[in-house]
């Protein structure tokens, strides 16, 4: 009956370990590609949020500024601002992190529902 008992008890904590490892993977592919949208602003107006984890390319400001979202990151890809910095600046793809186009006053910012909540904690 003990050993009985005791194979009864691994079993659980074997259940136990699969849904809090699963629990995690989930919480980890959902955060971390899922969750994390860019939005969009030209002038202080917001023209629209985009999802992270979908490709394609957006026209903003009637073709102004192209920006490409690919494997969870937007990248600033076409400009016709004459000094280019925005076309010039890194991918984004962090909560926080953004595209500034000074001359078109376009912004793009990555926004995290999830870690906006973390941050909120830490600072
Ligand atoms: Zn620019």
């Amino acid at each position: 009956m003990k050993i009985g008992l005791k194979k009864k008890d691994w079993i659980l904590i074997l259940i136990i370990l699969c849904v809090a490892g699963l629990t995690v993977l989930i919480h980890t592919y959902i955060g971390g590609s899922g969750a994390n949208k860019v939005v969009v602003k030209v002038d202080g107006v917001i023209q629209g949020t985009y999802s992270l984890s979908e490709d394609g390319k957006i026209r903003i400001n009637d073709g102004t500024n192209v920006l490409e979202i690919s494997n969870g990151k937007a990248d600033m890809i076409e400009a016709d601002c004459p000094d280019q910095l925005c076309v010039n600046q890194r991918a984004v793809s962090r909560n926080h992190e953004n595209i500034i186009c000074l001359p078109n006053k376009v912004v793009v910012e990555v926004e995290s529902s999830e870690e906006s909540e973390y941050d909120a904690v830490t600072n």
